[in-house]
């Protein structure tokens, strides 16, 4: 936790229920242990949509389904999402959770390991959520970036690892080193892009919002 727990209590006190199926797939992720977006973010998600009203949404990382539905409630109705996801385990239960909700035309799912798939799609999106393997942020953003559009937005998740993000790679257990300066070198590169510009938050577990510059205007 990066913000003091009373104070992230405190706002979570003052949040409204999500409409009955979030609920319901929002309890069963926790019960089971799936890492899906806290309540801060979903709140922040919600008011980036409201703002940027997208109607192309890419989401790397489905797990079982939970963001994907959120934004699909809270996007404009004629809004599409494709989502990625390479957990045998989770894809049929986010499959099933889709239909339940009855989104099965507005979400597609694609399997696969994100760098692969990433290659291979065209876009454009004008909304890209970055909530996969932290490790790997680094490696999609060429990609990311290629089929983002301009005045596109990308929200990467979890980006300042639970206040590690802030201790010395020594001072970081030997095991998360790779990731810790994988991260560093991805903050670095999101606000040190020419193309972007970048506000990191410690919202949650931390986020950055990048919006790619419209070179046209
Ligand atoms: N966005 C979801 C949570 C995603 S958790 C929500 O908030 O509801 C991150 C997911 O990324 C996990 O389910 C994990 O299996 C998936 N993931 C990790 N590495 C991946 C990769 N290389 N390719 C595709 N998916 C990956
Ligand atoms: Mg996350």
């Amino acid at each position: 936790m990066i913000v003091e727990e009373r104070l992230v209590t405190y706002l979570h006190s003052l949040e409204q229920e999500n409409s009955e199926i979030l609920e319901e797939i929002e309890q069963a992720a926790l019960r089971d242990s799936v890492p899906i977006i806290r309540k801060e973010m979903q709140s922040f998600l919600k008011v980036l949509l409201a703002i940027k009203r997208p109607t192309r949404i890419l989401e790397v990382g489905t797990a079982v389904g939970f963001s994907a539905l959120l934004m699909s409630e809270y996007a404009p109705e004629e809004c599409t999402i494709t989502t990625i996801e390479n957990y045998e385990k989770r894809i049929p239960i986010a499959r099933e959770n889709f239909k339940r909700a009855g989104k099965e035309q507005k979400i597609t799912l694609i399997e696969g390991d994100a760098m692969e798939v990433l290659t291979e799609l065209s876009g454009p999106y004008d909304f890209i959520f970055m909530d996969a393997a932290k490790g790997q942020y680094i490696a999609y953003l060429p990609e990311v970036l290629r089929i983002l559009e301009p005045d596109g937005v990308l929200v990467s998740d979890n980006v300042l690892q639970d206040g590690n993000i802030i201790e010395s790679r020594f001072a970081v257990e030997r095991r998360d080193r790779t990731i810790h300066s994988r991260m560093r070198e991805y903050l670095y590169t999101l606000k040190h892009h020419p193309d972007l510009e970048t506000s990191i938050i410690p919202l949650g577990d931390g986020t950055a919002v990048s919006v790619k510059r419209n070179k046209g205007r």
